[in-house]
């Protein structure tokens, strides 16, 4: 199999194929990742994303899902996602469903037209990084994309019916707008209508831009206990159908999931119950930084 660099992939992606179909990322800018700075973008060959699945399927029929990598593979064009989908399921026919990592400028490239056929071939579940519901956090953390622009992607989306995976940050507006960011995150959640959210707080990742913002007293890291409440107030005004929250990262300070809208009350309870078992020491510190890579896309 080929894979250039740094892989990454949700943590409930773990019985999926990675299959590579880009090196890197193809906007590698937001303040706080590091992940593929060293990693130039390419697009692979579809000479080799055939040999890996070749070579995949010499191992048996043995997966029904199939992530594509790496940072925002969406970002292909709808004809060679298209082709993608017909080799894959040409060579594992018992695939019923192939994610990846996509942004919201990577589903505004494609018509309504060109995601209701991606869907029929199979594309399902993207894991999208919206990451906040604040317009003036999508600009500090060089997203590359509006309020607007992500309202009008996840139009495209539900009108398809291709169902997606949303990603917040908790804490990115940082420690005086807790509560602030989490109304507008669960207020845009709520109206996007995710299949998932996947919730991690923010991570000052070495190398990040962020990090060199925070050494400049520019950026106030929040602690411990502020991501926690951030969660805690994002899941209270959360109001969704059959949709997983989770909350399982490695980075999490308290790990919780369940189904929304009928665990709420337990996640909440989950995530109190948690709170209370850190000291005010440790409620009060800024966390270490996670060794893991932060979701992305
Ligand atoms: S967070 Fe995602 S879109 Fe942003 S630079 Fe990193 S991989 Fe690319």
């Amino acid at each position: 199999m080929h894979y250039t660099g740094p892989t990454y992939r949700p943590p409930y992606e773990a019985e999926s194929l990675l299959l590579q179909v880009t090196a890197g990322c193809s906007h590698n800018k937001c303040t706080f990742c590091s992940m593929y700075q060293d990693v130039p973008f390419e697009v692979s060959p579809i000479e080799e994303i055939e040999e890996d699945l070749i070579q995949a399927a010499r191992y048996g029929d043995f997966c029904d899902r199939v992530f594509l990598v790496n940072g925002d593979a969406f970002c292909l064009s709808f004809e060679r996602l298209a082709e993608i989908a017909e080799l894959v399921h040409r060579y594992l026919p018992r695939v019923e469903s192939i994610g990846g990592y996509a942004s919201i400028n990577n589903v505004l490239t494609k018509s309504e037209d060109e995601l209701r056929e991606l869907t029929r071939l199979g594309y399902a579940d993207f894991n999208i990084g919206l990451e906040s519901g604040l317009d003036d956090v999508l600009a500090y953390m060089n997203k590359g994309y509006t309020l607007s622009q992500a309202r009008e992607a996840f139009a495209r989306l539900n009108a398809a019916g291709m169902p997606f995976n949303l990603n917040i940050i908790t804490a990115a507006a940082g420690p005086n707008r807790i509560v602030e960011h989490a109304a507008a995150n669960a207020a845009i959640v709520n109206e996007a209508s995710p299949t998932l959210i996947f919730v991690s707080p923010l991570h000052v990742d070495p190398g990040a831009r962020l990090e060199q913002l925070v050494a400049e007293g520019d950026f106030e890291e929040c602690v411990l206990g502020d991501y926690i409440t951030e969660e805690i107030e994002f899941l209270k005004r959360l109001d969704v159908q059959d949709c997983v929250f989770f909350g399982l990262h490695v980075s999490n300070p308290v790990r919780v999931a369940g189904l929304l809208p009928r665990d709420k009350e337990r996640l909440v309870q989950e995530l109190e119950l948690g709170y209370g078992r850190f000291s005010d020491w440790q409620l009060e510190k800024v966390p270490p930084k996670g060794s893991e890579g932060r979701m992305i896309g």
